[in-house]
């Protein structure tokens, strides 16, 4: 009996809305037929996500998040996947106020670098995940240097992220900015760039470059899906 895959989302929509599609579809890809797991999202108002870590305020954002994954697994989740990386600034804060484990992203996108044998990475993502360390302590637990974008460019990261792509927008020149970021990190070392905010694979795909990306969304939403099977 496979195991009931909470989604903890709303941060934004957008990429939420990618978690459960890719889960679904990429079940039946696998398997042929509609078997997939059973799934309960929990979709948070978003606008308490966004102001409260302006102000600093992690302590709320832990609260709020533990209390939501509370409901989930109240509605039958056996466990959460987070559905944004901003948020695991606080993973083990939440993990200690509920009895569900959470499947972390950090740990889900540490692998698939280790997997892949990269040694130095970029880190596109909310200004938030750029400038704390915690997808860094994740990383150097396993050997892995990040590099993060220059102030301007970390900017216009940020920008358009909560500016266009929560709001579904995708713009080609976005993307551009994007892709150049991308091969300014690649000059300063980066072997590979983790698209570290699930809405940026809505605009920047794999094929868009032929430096590896690592698609946090996906590597996440797989990883739910063999949680849920494993036995
Ligand atoms: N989805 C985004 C992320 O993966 C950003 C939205 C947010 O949680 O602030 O970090």
């Amino acid at each position: 009996m496979a195991k009931t895959i909470g989604i903890l989302g709303g941060m934004s929509p957008e990429s939420t809305i990618e978690y459960y599609r890719h889960i679904t579809r990429s079940y039946t890809e696998k398997f042929g037929d509609y078997g997939y797991p059973e799934i309960v999202i929990f979709s948070v108002s978003f606008q308490p996500y966004v102001d409260l870590p302006a102000a600093g305020r992690w302590d709320l954002v832990a609260d709020g998040l533990a209390q939501a994954a509370r409901k989930l697994a109240a509605a039958g989740a056996d466990f959460v996947v987070i559905a944004t990386n901003t948020m695991h600034k606080v993973v083990d804060e939440i993990q200690a106020q509920i009895d569900i484990p959470i499947l972390s992203l950090l740990d889900v996108v540490g692998d698939a670098i280790t997997a892949q044998g990269l040694e130095t990475v970029g880190l596109l993502g909310t200004r938030f995940t750029m400038e704390s360390t915690f997808y860094q302590d994740a990383l150097a637990k396993r050997g892995i240097t990040v590099v993060v974008p220059n102030a301007a460019d970390r900017e216009t990261v940020n920008r358009v992220i909560y500016d266009e792509l929560v709001a579904g927008e995708i713009r080609a020149e976005s993307r551009a900015e994007y892709l150049a970021i991308i091969e300014r990190l690649a000059a300063r070392g980066a072997q590979g760039t983790i698209l570290g905010c699930t809405e940026i694979p809505l605009l920047v795909k794999p094929s868009d470059t032929p430096l590896p990306l690592f698609d946090t969304t996906i590597l996440h939403a797989d990883a739910a899906l063999a949680f849920a099977l494993a036995d």
